[in-house]
């Protein structure tokens, strides 16, 4: 599947581009308290292993801002500053060097801590990315707009970038989030035609596992479909990494990043002689590991299994006494059930072996 990506600046977290024909990148936030270096840089590194590419950091006060230091000294991704109000920490996060600032020039205090915060960040090559949500709108106009909704979000956040650009910084990133998936895609879609700045995706707040994840997906996955967005980030009330994860399972969903295998496994029916579900998970666990974009199928059936998941590079179909495993939808091997995961993970790999060859040629 080919979106046709609507076309954006790029600028560079360190070494990481975002916008422009770059991937989309994909970021989380620890949810560790700054101040404790140790325990900070411990969730940089599990967030790094699971593929996370840049994180951000709350950065509420000046130990946090002087904790910057030695984080961003020693994190294997880049690391942004999270800022609210006080203009003198997003100065000493751009002094300890961080890949990014994310402040609300809106709520940074004054217009000479936004000047001071412009200027030293054009100095240090240091992106800045414009954030507002839903809660955190210029008074005035959501006053004079009606309220909350999505041409009071755009007009917000345009007249903070502004407040950037008149001071000619214009490395920018923007982000116009809110928990409703519906105003999410509204504000994101008008946004997207009013500046070239690349866009930071995410519904904030959205929630615990079971609906925010739904919701994430829902709303980020809308607007890549539609070409919209540059880096993405989903917000859950969970561990970090599951909102990694998650995030990659949208973009592998729509075909647009590709980390790991895909696994696709029937719905069940009436004619499912296996418990799918445990089979399913046995095959997740066993694909754990694997770092190659390969479709593995784990079907109900060996009757309309092996057809209905041809487009897999391989799988599996159990049945009552017999499992078929099969390759492009052909099968190739009959086996018990206690020889069947082994089975299938001997073509796991002859898959894996396929699609390096292929990267080769
Ligand atoms: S693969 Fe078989 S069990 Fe699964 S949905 Fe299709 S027909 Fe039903």
């Amino acid at each position: 599947m080919n979106f046709q990506r609507k076309k954006t600046k790029k600028l560079w977290l360190n070494n990481v581009p975002v916008g422009g024909n770059a991937p989309i990148v994909v970021q989380s936030m620890n949810n560790t308290d700054t101040r404790d270096v140790e325990a900070t840089l411990a969730q940089i590194h599990d967030l790094a292993d699971v593929g996370c590419e840049v994180t951000r950091v709350a950065v509420p006060d000046q130990v946090a801002a002087n904790a910057l230091a030695e984080i961003v000294r020693q994190s294997p991704i880049p690391v942004i500053a999270d800022i609210h109000f006080q203009a003198k920490l997003a100065l000493l996060a751009l002094e300890n060097n961080v890949a990014g600032l994310r402040i609300n020039p809106g709520n940074i205090g004054s217009e000479e801590g936004v000047r001071k915060i412009a200027q030293l960040a054009l100095e240090k090559n240091i992106p800045i990315r414009v954030g507002v949500n839903s809660g955190s709108l210029d008074p005035e106009i959501r006053d004079k707009m009606g309220g909350i909704n999505s041409d009071s979000m755009v007009a917000s956040v345009l007249k903070f970038c502004r407040m950037l650009e008149k001071y000619d910084f214009n490395d920018i990133c923007v982000s116009i989030k809110a928990s409703d998936a519906k105003l999410t895609i509204d504000s994101y879609r008008k946004l997207a035609q009013e500046v070239d700045y690349p866009l930071h995706l995410g519904v904030t707040e959205a929630g615990t596992p079971k609906e925010g994840i739904v919701r994430s997906a829902v709303g980020i996955g809308t607007l890549l479909a539609e070409g919209i967005g540059d880096t993405i980030r989903v917000s859950l009330t969970a561990d970090p990494l599951l909102e990694v994860e998650t995030a990659y399972s949208i973009l592998k969903s729509l075909g647009l990043r590709s980390k790991g295998p895909l696994l696709i496994a029937c719905p069940t029916c009436g004619r499912t002689e296996v418990n799918l579900q445990r089979l399913a998970e046995q095959v997740e666990v066993l694909l754990a590991d694997i770092v190659e974009p390969i479709k593995v199928a784990v079907m109900g059936c060996p009757v309309n299994g092996p057809g209905e998941a041809k487009e897999a590079d391989c799988g599996i179909a159990g049945g009552k006494d017999l499992y078929l495993i099969f390759r492009n939808g052909r099968i190739i091997e009959k086996v018990d059930q206690e020889h069947a995961l082994q089975a299938l993970m001997k073509e796991v790999e002859l898959a894996r072996q396929r699609y390096l060859k292929d990267l080769k040629k």
